[in-house]
């Protein structure tokens, strides 16, 4: 579903990633942990064409990320992705922000915007909330708005960037809840995370990086087990 060969980026002179090499296959949840700094933002956002890279290729449901002839637009509406902040439009309704993209970018009709958009924010859990505005919500609540937002676009796949570390710790389970139900319903996934107890559950694959280069990505079981690197036990050290 989401294939990266070889993608190589620069900021300038500094080389953010190096040779990235991985696959996330379909109904697969992949969990991307590391260092800060190390690139993992940076990598899910190339997938979704939020940054450009120099080298390599991406293929999200074979459609090439790089090549200008994709249509942009098209492919981001179709791998939904969630940040670490909400990223709601604050002057707008919990109704309006599920459905301006449904209807601005798919050409949705109000009416089957809000369908959608309520049978998403239903199933966070939220559908009585569907009048406030994002401010009169806690930081968990809008963030699983977020995710039906993200959702009722139809995406074929989804990108978490650390949607919990923004959050209080009694707000980042009903946030993990949410992914977890989500995984289970065969969605495929690529997560930024250190919630290494979400990874355990529900991961199929983490993968690990350190300055730029990918340098775990194995099964979870393996990872957790006895990862093969210094600096990926450095790092599980330090966070489990
Ligand atoms: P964190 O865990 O702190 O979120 P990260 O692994 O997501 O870190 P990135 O945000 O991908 O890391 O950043 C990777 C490197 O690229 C960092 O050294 C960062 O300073 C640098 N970087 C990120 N964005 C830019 C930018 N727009 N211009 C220049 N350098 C950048
Ligand atoms: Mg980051």
């Amino acid at each position: 579903m989401i294939q990266l060969s070889n993608v190589s980026k620069w900021y300038g002179d500094f080389q953010v990633l190096t040779d990235c090499t991985t696959q996330v296959a379909k109904g697969e949840v992949v969990v991307v942990c590391g260092p800060s700094g190390s690139g993992k933002s940076t990598l899910i956002k190339c997938v979704n064409a939020l940054e450009p890279f120099q080298k390599g290729t991406i293929l999200v449901d074979g459609v090439s990320v790089g090549d200008p002839k994709t249509d942009l637009p098209k492919l981001r509406s179709r791998v939904g992705m969630v940040f670490q902040h909400f990223e709601l439009f604050p002057h707008l309704s919990i109704t309006d922000n599920l459905t301006i993209a449904q209807m601005k970018v798919l050409g949705r009709s109000r009416e089957e915007a809000n369908d959608k958009g309520l049978k998403y924010l239903d199933r966070v859990g939220l559908k009585a909330h569907a009048a406030k505005f994002p401010g009169q919500l806690s930081g968990g609540q809008q963030q699983r708005v977020a995710i039906a937002r993200a959702l009722a676009m139809d995406p074929i796949a989804m990108l978490f960037d650390e949607p919990t570390s923004a959050l209080d710790p009694e707000m980042i389970n009903e946030v993990l809840d949410v992914m977890t139900g989500l995984a289970h319903e065969g969605m495929t996934m690529m997560c930024v995370t250190h919630e290494m107890g979400f990874a355990r559950r529900v991961a199929d694959r983490v993968i690990f990086m350190d300055r730029g280069h990918i340098v775990e990505d194995c099964a979870k079981e393996e990872f957790f087990g006895a990862p093969r690197g210094e600096r990926a036990q450095q790092f599980l050290s330090k966070i489990l």
